[in-house]
């Protein structure tokens, strides 16, 4: 396939972060989003999953700590996410779910983008009850299978999103790039809303605002 340019689409695509505790749907959303705005959505939970579904040697490096709910250590997951961002379909733009989660992160993040003169445009803060979505982990839990999904586990990876990851939402908020989005309500509210945020930002064309 030739990756000649394909013109008039994609002016100059939005680098995004999509932020919310365990539960709150920021997989889902995210993904739907980075098909809204044309640029590739990059979980490093799904990653990390492949690399242990297919057995490499990051996944072999990983599984024992994210069974246990834990964070990969930063250099292993910032070494992931930058190999990941330096493929072509991320040269104009992409939507991060999951990475940065803590502080550290962050400053890995932007040492890596301002590298290429690049910045976050937007992020994305998915704001849900705690009660909801403990409801929604417990359901996936039975749905899905995930081996993470159990209720210890759930509860040590909502702590480390209070404790390490809701902090790097004041880091983003004192640049003024956090749309706090509501998340309850059906899946195409939130994606409206998320659409919304990101037109007023002028980051999105969209139909009818
Ligand atoms: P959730 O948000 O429900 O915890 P994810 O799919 O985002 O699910 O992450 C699953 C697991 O992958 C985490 O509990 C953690 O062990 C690991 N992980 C994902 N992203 C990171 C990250 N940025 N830093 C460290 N570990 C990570």
């Amino acid at each position: 396939m030739s990756q000649a340019q394909d013109g008039a689409q994609a002016q100059d695509g939005a680098r995004l972060l999509i932020v919310g505790p365990q539960g709150s749907g920021k997989g889902t959303q995210g993904v739907r989003i980075a098909e809204v705005v044309g640029v590739p959505a990059i979980s490093t939970g799904d990653m990390f999953r492949a690399a242990i579904s297919g057995g490499t040697e990051l996944g072999e490096k990983v599984k024992a700590i994210i069974e246990a709910g834990d964070l990969v250590p930063d250099a292993v997951t910032s070494e992931v996410v930058s190999e990941r961002l330096s493929q072509d379909d991320a040269a104009e733009g992409f939507l991060l779910d999951g990475y940065p989660r803590n502080l550290a992160q962050v400053s890995d993040l932007d040492a890596f983008l301002s590298g290429r003169g690049e910045q976050l445009d937007a992020v994305i803060e998915l704001s849900v009850p705690r009660g909801e979505s403990i409801d929604r982990l417990t359901r996936r839990a039975f749905e899905q299978g995930r081996t993470d999904d159990t209720e210890d586990v759930i509860a040590n990876r909502l702590a480390i999103y209070e404790r390490e990851t809701a902090p790097i939402l004041d880091v983003y908020r004192e640049r003024g790039i956090v749309d706090v989005i509501d998340g309850v309500g059906s899946l195409d509210e939130i994606t409206e809303r998320i659409v919304a945020a990101l037109g007023a930002r002028g980051l999105i064309r969209t139909a009818a605002a």
